[in-house]
């Protein structure tokens, strides 16, 4: 499992702040690290674009 940023990322910053393994990386788009995520699924909730799913890899 691991998280996916969706096309609807406004660039807001929020996951990357908030992923406790750092697993999110700037650039455009963001993107997740699937060998760091842990799949806790604090990125999705705090998401305002509600664009972040935990798909399984
Ligand atoms: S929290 Fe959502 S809108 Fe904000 S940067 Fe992350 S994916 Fe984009
Ligand atoms: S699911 Fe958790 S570990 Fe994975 S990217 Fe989101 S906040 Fe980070």
């Amino acid at each position: 499992m691991t998280a996916v940023i969706g096309a609807g990322c406004r660039g807001c910053g929020a996951c990357l702040l908030t992923c406790p393994e750092h697993a999110v990386r700037p650039g455009g788009p963001l993107l997740v690290l699937a060998d760091l995520c842990n799949d806790c699924g604090e990125c999705v909730e705090i998401c305002p674009a509600d664009t972040i799913e935990v798909i399984d890899d």
